[in-house]
């Protein structure tokens, strides 16, 4: 059993003030009101996040959760007199000491990984090779951050013999809190990206950073080819295990490794013996990871045999959740590797924020969970099941079939196994829902996934939401309290989606959201998007839809607000909000300052139209140069304000920032920003050495034929480009009607196929392009990327002399969106 205390016991740890109406045992933590599981065992800490978790104990309170950590200004509300309050000065910090106390009465061994990548790969791929011969506990997905740890240490128990924790950090100091909370006595190093563009100074702060999670480790196992010097230079371990494919100096050196059909064999030296070992992967990043486990099980001591055995058989890790389009207007979402409560817990609030469909559909294998009876767990499973409201389960297994009397969705159908399953899938005739597939690696449900989902093209652009949420987050936390935000999410949310990222944004609260056209509005309506929606260009044509779908137009001529406000006349609305666009110096759209006095004019004459909020644009806020000018646009800006307040007699909201406004103007942010780019992981504003922003898109192809070119022999249309050596060439998926621009032909561009670079060569086509690949190991069909985190927007940006904005949004809508969530 993992954490169970009494809330007194707990009140004492934290050493909380307290008013307790009646004693319980507490079983779980809960931080996320949608997330109940046990509401009458839960104990809520009222976290201060993008939420203000203060603001949902009523409901919770509704739900049955009766006990709660506050701070201790909370106002108990009356009408709560029942409920149990533990008060404390901060509720993340309480939250992270109640976590050390747990950890701390254990004595096992802690391994934790840190690691720029592959943090959860070698959690997962490490707990498969300790698994068959230890009780393990490790952290659920990638539960890595400041509350995902405390959350994972909570289920340490006494049968537990070594515990494998992920630690993530996204701002400076984390790491010491992580630490403290973890207290590992074995580290595990994983990927240290070197981002070729960031000056020294800067990776090595951010090395240290990482590193202080190992300061009181007894072993330390790192790839020494990954950051050597800087790793013996900051850390002082009473002993490392290193592993190396360049070094013969290292505990284990890989000094051969090649691929065969699918799989990678790698020679070794350890101990002056020589060790072979083969993995079921071939990719550089699977690599890497394996040989950082393998290192790991020989550090910890394990018979060399029974370790190149396992590692054989070592199983894709995908702790992402993908959302995919379906066939008959279907959602399809994908996660079909792994299946435990607490992932399908996570899984069926993915499936709640995605509304695009009324319809929910559960497709579910049996759930492997050691220590549970079986009946229990059902019992636990149908009860969240019954929270998340499932229109329809689907179980597939004898398990879950032996235990359908649990469930009570409006429809449910069981079957034996998958291929049951697969032979009527035709004549369960799915449409119009959302279907989560959600099962046990065994199971194969990606057989499903694959019948059910669209076929796609192969070139896909890949959008992170856990990026996009923690790049909101971030500019939430440099706003000034009360300060409202609007998100940009004209033009296909800059070529990243529509309803799928604004559902996201729903979800994560922000208070506007803007399109540029009306019928971007209408769609994000038909897909259950409740927030008020700025529209900034409203067609006279579409009034009549504006009004119909509650869209709120930005006003920026006399022109339009006469037709408007004469057509809202006609159809007596009263108060109907608009949004009064200033033009300060971009000259684009808006109204000068010398017109103010007419325009007050006009819409004193005109109360059915009510100003909701009055806003310019910025010409340059990112560049230092033109900050004068910046100024003076918002001086003019505020001056134009209190005109308008003047002679209407009300106050409206007021907004000028975007982007790099809000990480380079506090004082512009007024009552409301609107976040553009800086939402997709690009902010031009922020120096490399402080950006903490996540890249959100990935763009990927794969290679359709290679070819053995001589020097000489001319590539592509044109004849204009060459190999300067006899070489060869890789023909991949992607051209300029895809988005690749043009200029990308002829060695501007470059892809990363493997881990290196490809520069292209010819010109770029419609459909597809050229890359030289001489010095590459590839196959075809192996997988290209266009951008991702390593190879930037940015960069791609500066070698076409544009900007990141046209590189995003150029990207046409026959590359297929996937979204994933960790
Ligand atoms: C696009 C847009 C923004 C957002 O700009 P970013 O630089 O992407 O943050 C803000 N305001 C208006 C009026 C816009 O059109």
């Amino acid at each position: 059993m993992p954490g169970k205390y009494s809330l007194t016991a707990i009140s004492e740890i934290l050493g909380a003030k307290r008013s307790i109406a009646r004693e319980v045992t507490i079983e779980h933590l809960l931080t996320d009101s949608r997330r109940i599981t046990n509401a009458s065992k839960s104990l809520f800490f009222a976290l201060e996040g993008n939420r203000n978790g203060h603001d949902f104990i009523p409901e919770l309170y509704a739900a049955c959760v009766f006990s709660f950590v506050v701070k201790e200004d909370y106002q108990i509300p009356p009408e709560l007199g029942n409920a149990n309050f533990l008060l404390v000065k901060e509720v993340l910090p309480a939250l992270q000491q109640l976590a050390a106390y747990h950890r701390s009465k254990f004595n096992l061994e802690v391994i934790a990984v840190t690691g720029s990548n592959g943090k959860t790969v070698v959690k997962e791929w490490l707990y498969q090779l300790l698994s068959p011969d230890k009780n393990v506990v490790r952290s659920p997905k990638s539960y890595n951050s400041q509350t995902g740890v405390p959350l994972s240490l909570w289920q340490i128990d006494a049968q537990n013999e070594i515990g494998i924790f992920e630690a993530g950090i996204s701002l400076p100091g984390e790491m010491e809190r992580l630490e403290a909370m973890i207290k590992p006595t074995i580290g595990v190093f994983t990927h240290f990206a070197a981002a070729h563009d960031e000056g020294f100074s800067s990776r090595k702060q951010k090395l240290g950073e990482k590193l202080k999670l190992f300061k009181n480790v007894h072993l330390l196992v790192y790839n020494q080819d990954q950051a050597p010097e800087e790793i013996s230079e900051q850390l002082n371990v009473l002993k490392s295990f290193t592993i190396s494919r360049k070094s013969e100096q290292a505990d284990l050196f890989v000094f051969d490794w090649k691929t065969i059909s699918g799989k990678t064999k790698f020679q070794a030296l350890y101990q002056q013996k020589e060790l072979n070992c083969c993995i079921p992967f071939t990719d550089e990043a699977s690599i890497e990871n394996a040989l950082l486990c393998w290192g790991t099980m020989l550090a910890l001591g394990a018979d060399t045999a029974t370790v190149s055995q396992r590692m054989e058989t070592l199983n894709a890790v995908s702790m992402r959740l993908e959302l995919k389009n379906g066939t008959h207007n279907c959602s399809i979402i994908d996660d079909s590797y792994n299946s435990d409560i607490n992932s399908l817990e996570i899984a069926l609030n993915f499936l709640e924020r995605q509304k695009q469909h009324p319809k929910k559909t559960l497709i579910l294998s049996d759930i492997y969970q050691s220590g549970l009876k079986s009946s229990e767990l059902y019992k636990q499973v149908a009860d969240l099941i019954k929270q998340n409201k499932i229109d329809k389960l689907i179980g597939v297994g004898k398990e879950i079939s032996e235990n359908q009397t649990f469930f009570q969705t409006p429809e449910k159908q069981f079957f034996e196994d998958t291929d049951s399953l697969l032979k009527q899938l035709p004549a369960l005739q799915f449409k119009d829902e959302t279907i989560l597939l959600k099962g046990s690696r065994n199971f194969e449900f990606e057989r499903i996934s694959r019948v059910l989902s669209q076929k796609t093209h192969e070139t896909i652009l890949e959008i992170n939401l856990n990026a996009l949420q923690h790049n909101l987050n971030y500019y939430k936390s440099i706003l000034k309290p009360g300060v409202k935000l609007m998100a940009m999410v004209k033009a296909f949310s800059y070529g990243s989606g529509s309803f799928e990222i604004a559902g996201i944004l729903q979800f994560n609260t922000v208070d506007f959201l803007a399109v540029a056209y009306v019928d971007e509005g209408v769609a994000l309506r038909n897909a259950g998007i409740t927030l008020p929606i700025m529209v900034l260009n409203p067609e006279v044509t579409a009034f009549e839809e504006l009004t119909k779908y509650q869209l709120e137009p930005e006003i920026y001529s006399f022109n339009l607000l006469e037709k408007l406000a004469v057509f809202i006349n006609e159809k007596s609305i009263s108060s109907f909000p608009v949004h009064l666009k200033i033009d300060t110096g971009m000259h684009r759209l808006g109204f000068e300052f010398y017109e103010v006095a007419q325009l007050c004019q006009l819409l004193k004459n005109n109360p059915q139209l009510k100003v909701k909020s009055v806003f310019s644009h910025l010409a340059a806020s990112g560049s230092a140069e033109h900050d004068d000018f910046t100024f003076q646009q918002f001086n003019t800006f505020k001056k134009v304000c209190s005109q308008l307040e003047k002679a209407l007699g009300y106050t409206f909201i007021k907004h000028i920032s975007n982007t790099s406004a809000i990480s380079r103007w506090p004082e512009m942010q007024l009552d409301m920003v609107r976040l553009g780019i800086g939402l997709y992981g690009i902010d031009t504003a922020i120096d490399q050495e402080n950006n903490f922003l996540q890249p959100v898109a990935t763009l990927k192809t794969s290679i359709s034929q290679l070819k053995k070119v001589k020097a000489g022999e001319t590539i592509g249309y044109g004849r204009n480009d060459m190999l300067e050596k006899d070489g060869k060439i890789a023909t991949v998926r992607i051209g300029y009607a895809d988005g690749y621009l043009r200029v990308f032909g002829n060695g501007n561009g470059k892809m990363l196929i493997n881990g290196k670079y490809a520069p292209t060569i010819g010109h770029v086509s419609m459909d597809m392009c050229m890359l030289d690949v001489s010095d590459i190991e590839v196959q075809e069909d192996d997988e290209v990327i266009v951008f991702n985190e390593e190879l930037r927007i940015e960069t791609l940006a500066a070698q076409a002399g544009t900007i990141p904005y046209e590189i995003l949004t150029n990207i046409s809508q026959r590359v297929k969106r996937v979204y994933y969530y960790e």
